[in-house]
């Protein structure tokens, strides 16, 4: 059971006024709101151990390194990762897509095939473009359906022993669809095909567990699981990790050094070039550790209730319509109202307070499908309440009363 009043009280942002009213946060999607201890646990950082890591013998820098460290083990028991050396620190989803599409240049020659879907953000779709214009593979894509799930026949239909990696979304930022990748996941090693899962969308509502998944690797970003900005995971199977050329060279990275010679260092600092975001890395752990007092089903219960609270009020506006209906969905609604434009009701319901995100979401591919040039997004989150999906309903039929 999630206590609302206790949960919300550890948001400081949540009892702000945003134009002289009650702030009703529902950007979730784009980025989550942050609680106390995640704060605190940042500020502490930089009060109490700052130092490199890794590097130094003296006394603080041992304690960040061992802080890092705890993080990484947390967030590897956290996915359940078989090695810590499979988890991997990055500044973000986008970071960590970039590094196995880039990695896989080395494995790809004309004729092969990247496989990405229909539902994709353009983070998880700009990056193989690019490696299939530098290899001559080409870019395949599984399309969906009406009503935003994946066609898994055609995907059937598409793999094949052409097909090098398949990259697909766990859930949809723009639609909330959950895809069944445990299976899409099957069949691509049925050909021999590597599957990357962008996680970004499902990590702030599951728990995923990479092993059970059996997945090659499975990126996120931290700022949407309460975290800090800049920070992210990406995971990935020892053998691939080993395969994988590093992505920067710099400091850290290394065994040895020579001009003649380098030697890469072993997993994960292999990857992990340069001076990383040590608060951030650290305090994600703060964070995830915070869901997890919380637990990931409560979580789940409580934010289906909410969706299927704000789905029914939300229907009950005229000319409202809503894309995305599959049965498997998380807490993001994604709508138009008939005849407004999505960002005229966005501009005018957050004077009231209300944070929605309008437009194409960073998928256009899906608002080309339906034809239409983006949507309002309200995407909920364990600290959102039944009154504030009212507060938006009421709102929006302000708008619709002042725009028609
Ligand atoms: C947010 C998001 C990304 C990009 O994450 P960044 O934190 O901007 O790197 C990629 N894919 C999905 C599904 C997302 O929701």
């Amino acid at each position: 059971m999630i206590n609302i009043q206790k949960i919300r009280a550890d948001f400081p942002i949540l009892s702000q006024k945003v134009n002289g009213k009650s702030l009703v946060y529902f950007d979730n999607a784009a980025t989550s709101q942050k609680p106390q201890v995640v704060i605190d646990a940042e500020a502490n950082y930089y009060k109490e151990i700052n130092a490199n890591i890794h590097r130094g013998v003296h006394t603080l820098s041992q304690l960040a390194t061992d802080a890092y460290e705890r993080s990484r083990l947390k967030i590897q028991q956290h996915i359940n990762a078989k090695f810590s050396h499979e988890v991997l620190f990055t500044s973000g989803t986008t970071h960590g897509i970039n590094l196995v599409a880039n990695g896989f240049s080395s494995f790809l020659k004309p004729g092969d095939e990247v496989m990405v879907s229909a539902l994709e953000h353009h983070s998880n779709i700009v990056p193989w473009q690019m490696l299939c214009e530098k290899t001559g593979a080409k870019l395949v894509v599984i399309p969906m359906n009406e009503i935003g799930e994946l066609i898994l026949s055609e995907y059937e239909r598409l793999l094949s022993e052409k097909t090098k990696i398949v990259t697909v979304n766990h859930i949809s930022n723009a639609l909330g669809t959950i895809n069944p990748i445990k299976l899409m996941i099957n069949k691509a090693h049925k050909v021999g095909a590597a599957v990357l899962i962008d996680g970004a969308q499902a990590v702030p509502h599951l728990k995923p567990d990479v092993q059970e998944l059996n997945c090659d690797f499975y990126v996120f970003s931290g700022h949407k699981i309460c975290g800090p900005t800049g920070t992210g995971i990406l995971y990935g199977k020892e053998e691939w990790l080993n395969k994988l050329p590093p992505y920067q060279g710099g400091g850290e990275m290394i065994a040895t050094v020579t001009f003649e010679k380098t030697t890469y260092a072993e997993l994960p600092h292999k990857f992990e070039a340069g001076t990383p975001n040590i608060a951030g890395g650290i305090v994600l752990g703060t964070a995830i550790d915070y869901l997890n007092e919380i637990g990931f089903e409560n979580i789940a219960a409580y934010e289906h209730e909410l969706l299927e609270y704000g789905t029914k009020q939300l229907l009950e506006i005229e000319g409202l319509k809503i894309y995305g209906t599959s049965s498997q969905k998380t807490s993001v609604i994604s709508f138009t109202v008939e005849g407004i434009h999505p960002y005229d009701i966005g501009t005018i319901i957050d004077k009231l307070g209300i944070a929605v995100r309008t437009g194409h979401h960073c998928a256009q591919p899906i608002m080309d499908f339906y034809q239409i040039p983006g949507t309002l997004r309200a995407s909920f989150a364990f600290y959102n309440t039944k009154e504030e999906i009212d507060a938006l309903v009421v709102a929006i039929k302000k708008a619709q009363q002042m725009l028609t």
